[in-house]
């Protein structure tokens, strides 16, 4: 059965530059081939040639393969130019199972497929298992994170599923590892783009996607006003970290809507995830309860974040973020 069941592994770069949860996507896609007995296409779509990709990396972070698809409209990601060069080759070449990121693009892309492809799309998982009775299992959290559900596809393939950020991580790049690219000069009818992208702005600022950060410092009402989120960005700075926001903080346009974690904002699931005067409503634990660690510092020993923070530190944010930041950079530098 070796090398029946083909992964593949759908990459999101900035003008070139792999995005890190597309590695993630490629370490799931790895193991998941080794179960499954089959090959990992790394599928890259943009007009840059093989010099320009760093092939290098996708192969030892565990395609097979390398399959660049090429063409000027996909300088920048549309959907419909996304479908039109992937369509083709996913029907000619029958992989098993299609895996992206659960990023806003990747879910878009993966939802877009499945529906044209009539297949089943898993959504936000963070497992997946092969056995060759059913197929791909996923597990994904549902109930805005209080359960897991593990699901089973039917007999339609490919199986198409997202994968959630920073839980893929796996051992990194193994530089024995070899592969070959493939170039395909696809066909894109100008009549098909039902969206062209016109231009692209670079968000200004120190801003890290906070779906994507391996820390995240985040901050609900009890910073009291938009100026001592500098307090927050400062603790960031010296972390490396991104800075969240509780919703009524993006209510109040102290942050900007891409900064709100919860059920109605963004899932995160860093390394590590302080939370500074947030209360930990409900709402908002269905987008980080996931974080491998969690630091709450709040004023109310009795708050609900405590309850599932890993550590807790009772105080007034505004006292403690300082005392943080200064402890964190003299470690660090030293
Ligand atoms: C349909 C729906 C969807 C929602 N989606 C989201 C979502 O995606 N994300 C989200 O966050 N919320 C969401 N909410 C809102 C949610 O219910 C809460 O209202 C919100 O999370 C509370 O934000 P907060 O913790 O910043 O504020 P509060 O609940 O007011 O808590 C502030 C906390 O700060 C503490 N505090 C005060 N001063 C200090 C200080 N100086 N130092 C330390 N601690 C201090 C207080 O003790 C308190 O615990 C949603 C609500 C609904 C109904």
């Amino acid at each position: 059965m070796s090398g029946d069941k083909h992964i593949f592994a759908i990459m999101e770069h900035i003008q070139g530059a792999i995005k890190p949860g597309s590695f993630e996507v490629l370490t799931a896609s790895r193991l998941l081939a080794d179960q499954m007995g089959g090959q990992v296409f790394a599928v890259y779509l943009g007009p840059e040639s093989e010099s320009e990709i760093d092939c290098e990396s996708l192969i030892q972070y565990g395609a097979d393969r390398v399959l660049i698809l090429r063409h000027s409209a996909l300088a920048s990601y549309t959907v419909s130019a996304y479908l039109e060069a992937l369509l083709p080759v996913i029907e000619s070449r029958h992989p098993e199972v299609v895996l992206l990121s659960a990023s806003i693009h990747g879910k878009e892309l993966a939802a877009a497929l499945s529906a044209r492809l009539k297949t089943g799309l898993g959504s936000d998982c963070i497992s997946l298992d092969f056995n060759s009775a059913e197929g791909l299992t996923i597990r994904r959290p549902v109930n805005s994170g209080k359960a897991i559900s593990t699901l089973v596809y039917d007999s339609t393939r490919p199986q198409i599923a997202t994968l959630r950020a920073n839980v893929f991580r796996g051992a990194g790049p193994d530089a024995s590892r070899s592969g070959q690219v493939e170039c395909i000069e696809v066909q894109i009818s100008e009549n098909s783009l039902s969206l062209k992208v016109k231009e692209v702005v670079q968000e200004t600022g120190r801003n890290l996607d906070i779906s994507e950060a391996r820390i995240v410092v985040s901050g609900g009402l009890g910073m009291q006003n938009a100026g001592n989120f500098k307090l927050l960005q400062d603790l960031a700075d010296v972390l490396g970290a991104a800075v969240g926001a509780s919703r009524p903080v993006v209510d109040d346009g102290w942050r900007d809507y891409s900064n709100q974690v919860g059920q109605t904002g963004r899932t995160v699931s860093p390394d590590l995830y302080i939370a500074c005067g947030i209360s930990g409503a409900v709402q908002h634990l269905a987008g980080m309860s996931f974080s491998n660690c969690i630091v709450a510092i709040n004023k109310d020993p009795n708050a609900p974040i405590f309850s599932v923070a890993d550590y807790g530190i009772v105080g007034d944010a505004l006292e403690v973020l300082p005392l943080l930041t200064s402890e964190f950079r003299e470690v660090l530098n030293a």
